[in-house]
């Protein structure tokens, strides 16, 4: 049987992240970091940190997406000494999200692997994000019709609900599915709990700790990255 359909995580895999989030927080505490209040490794500690302790109340409907964003940075503000109101955090959580789409950029070759997937399989997106961002798909430039985002759908890699949820609506069976991502436990661990082939995206290491799973460590050549993909 050949592969029906191939799954991308989206951050680190078909979009950059870290840096992204980096360069955002370079900007937007510019002055915190010039008078030496903070630094980039302890914001960008505090930004994923802070993240993950409030996703689970945005994923429940206690806190909305942008009641989050206010709360870290207000955090982030008063880990830098800083008592803020709430408008100024929300100015300085706004700053944030504007600077971080305009850094956003695609892994190399990604956009054009999708593009030529879709001519052969159904193609789609499994991220642990919680919405699906207008800028990701702009970015992304090919418009996918599977998104399954942990926002929306109420669960998270690698919980076997979540991929099962996306084995589902993509109407394929988990052995004719790909789930590729960078993540060994969310993506491909996750993956493989539910009979999915996983490949395991990783820039940095040319082997992965399981023979039987491959490891791609980039998108170009195309035709090296769909062979992998679509071979059995
Ligand atoms: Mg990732």
């Amino acid at each position: 049987m050949p592969v029906r359909a191939v799954l991308f995580d989206l951050d680190e895999t078909l979009l950059y992240h870290t840096r992204t989030s980096r360069q955002a927080l370079s900007r937007v505490f510019n002055y915190q970091l010039e008078k030496q209040e903070t630094t980039p490794e302890r914001l960008c500690l505090l930004n994923d940190s802070i993240y993950y302790e409030l996703f689970p109340r945005v994923l429940n409907g206690e806190l909305t997406r942008e009641q989050a964003l206010t709360i870290r940075f207000r955090q982030m503000l008063k880990d830098c000494g800083q008592d803020v109101t709430t408008e100024q955090s929300e100015h300085l959580a706004l700053a944030y999200e504007k600077a971080y789409n305009l850094e956003r950029t695609c892994v190399p070759g990604a956009v054009n692997l999708l593009r030529h997937l879709k001519n052969r399989v159904k193609v789609g997106i499994l991220t642990n994000n919680p919405v699906k961002s207008v800028q990701d798909e702009v970015l992304l430039e090919v418009p996918l019709e599977h998104w399954f985002v942990s926002g929306a759908v109420g669960q998270k890699k690698p919980d076997p609900e979540f991929f099962l949820y996306a084995l589902e609506a993509v109407g394929c069976a988990p052995e004719d599915v790909v789930m590729v991502g960078d993540s060994w436990e969310k993506d491909v661990l996750g993956a493989r709990a539910v009979g999915m082939r996983a490949v395991w995206f990783s820039p940095l290491k040319a082997t992965s700790p399981l023979p039987e799973v491959t490891a791609l460590q980039s998108f170009e050549p195309l035709e090296h990255a769909l062979n992998l993909l679509l071979e059995r």
